[in-house]
This record gives structure tokens, C-alpha cells and sequence, in this order.
């Protein structure tokens, strides 16, 4: 059975007094569910947030990592950086991510691996442009994410990502992908799944849909066969907007 995955990603908002305030109002609202909860936010805010949430089964995600264990790499943030605050999620490969800062297929792969060396679960970002859907380009597109991103990860490894269906024209634009443009896209995942891997494995693994989720839409999404979460961006802003979500 698989348990769905609801996750806040925060980006680059809420200082830290913004995320011990979330976090009071957030727990206050909370009622568990049949859902894992979880709120990927900016470096800074993680600590605060760990210690927030002990106790309350709600998770805590970064938004990146680098893929070497140390080294000379100005500004970046290690696994086992990570690991020490206690942060249970990892977004890999986030669009914004490939567009703003040259993530690569190449470079999630080699994050991806370094995350499953260790205990953090990445959230795989993978979603084609308008560009590419409207040229008929848009499986095509996510197979070659899934086939590079995830190459020479063995299927006990890949059970533990978490991949996020997030279509590029549907984020941050109010424009939500239909509920049946989000479940294709999720079967076509999971029968690449299938490929790459086997039925068994493919069928344990959890799919995400991220683009304009919010209250008002939530249900129609969670509610496809195939789609077994959200990646929340804006409407995980709000405690009560996020809470709505979780508790569709
Ligand atoms: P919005 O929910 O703001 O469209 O963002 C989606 C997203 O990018 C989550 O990672």
C-alpha cells in the first residue's frame, strides 16, 4: 500500500522567526491523516523546523543537496549536512533548479545517489515544458529524466524516491494541469517505472503531481488512481491552506 505524500516546498520564502511562526500556527491546525505530511524549506529555516515538528509525525525536507561528500564547493550544502539536523525529504531536480542553476539529468543522478547512499528520501522532480507538451514532445521529455536521473540506481534504491510530476507551465501560474492530464502523465511514470525496473517496484513507489495545487483542487487530484501526492508551492505558504490540502 502506499502511503501518500503531501509536501509543502516553501522555495526561497519565510526567514526564520516566518517559519517558527508557520510552525506554532501549522501544529495547531494539524489532525493526523492517512497522509505523511511534509514542509521542504530554504537551509536556514530546517533546524527550526525539525524541532518544531519532533514528536508530531510531520516531515521536514530540504530543497537541494550537493553530490560530493565535502569539498571546495563555495555555498553548497552536503548530505550529511543534512542528515545531522535531521531532515527526512530531499528535492532533487526541481525545474527552477534545472532552469536557474544548470541542473542536469547528470547532476540529480549523482544526488540521487549520494541521498539513497544515506537516510534522507530524495523527491525527484521531473515535467516538460509548454513548449515541448505543445510539440508532442512531453513523454519523450520525462522518459529521458527518468532513464538518466535515475541510471545505475538499483531497484532497492529507487523504491525510496519519491518522484513529483510537475509540468513547468503549471507552476506558479494558477494554470493546474487537468486531474486527467496529471494521472496520464503519472501511469505513463509508472509504466517507465515498470520498464526500468519491474511491476513490484513500480507499483510501491510514490508519484506526486506538483503545479498550482491548492485547496479548491486538491481532492479532484489526490482522488486519481495513479497520483499518490502534492508538491505544494505557493498554497503551502498559508498553515490553513496546507493543512486544507493534506486533510482533502
Ligand atoms: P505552485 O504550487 O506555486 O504552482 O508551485 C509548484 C511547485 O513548484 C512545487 O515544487
Amino acid at each position: 500500500m502506499r502511503i501518500p505524500l503531501i509536501a509543502g516546498n516553501w522555495k526561497m520564502f519565510k526567514t526564520k522567526a516566518d517559519a517558527s511562526a508557520f510552525a506554532e500556527e501549522f501544529k495547531s491546525l494539524y489532525k493526523d491523516t492517512d497522509v505523511q505530511a511534509a514542509i521542504c524549506a530554504p537551509f536556514t529555516d530546517l533546524d527550526v523546523l525539525v524541532e518544531a515538528f519532533r514528536g508530531t509525525g510531520i516531515g521536514v525536507g530540504a530543497q537541494n543537496v550537493h553530490f560530493a561528500d565535502e569539498g571546495a564547493y563555495t555555498g553548497e550544502i552536503s548530505v550529511a549536512m543534512l542528515e545531522e539536523i535531521g531532515v527526512d525529504f530531499c528535492i532533487v531536480g526541481h525545474s527552477e533548479r534545472r532552469q536557474y542553476f544548470a541542473e542536469t539529468d547528470e547532476t540529480v543522478n549523482l544526488k540521487l545517489k549520494k541521498l539513497l547512499a544515506g537516510t534522507i528520501r530524495p523527491i525527484m522532480c521531473v515535467g516538460e515544458s509548454l513548449e515541448q507538451r505543445d510539440a508532442g514532445a512531453l513523454f519523450d521529455v520525462v522518459r529521458t529524466q527518468l532513464t538518466d536521473g535515475l541510471a545505475g540506481i538499483p531497484a532497492e534504491d529507487v523504491r525510496r524516491v519519491v518522484i513529483a510530476y510537475e509540468p513547468i507551465w503549471a507552476i506558479g501560474t494558477g494554470r493546474t494541469a487537468t486531474p486527467e492530464q496529471a494521472e496520464e502523465m503519472c501511469a505513463f511514470i509508472r509504466q517507465v517505472l515498470i520498464e526500468l525496473y519491474d511491476e513490484d517496484t513500480a507499483d510501491e513507489m510514490i508519484l506526486q503531481y506538483g503545479g498550482s495545487v491548492k485547496p479548491a483542487n486538491a481532492t479532484e487530484i489526490m482522488n486519481m488512481d495513479e497520483i499518490d501526492g502534492a508538491l505544494v508551492g505557493g498554497a503551502s505558504l498559508k498553515p490553513a491552506d496546507l493543512m486544507a490540502i493534506i486533510d482533502f
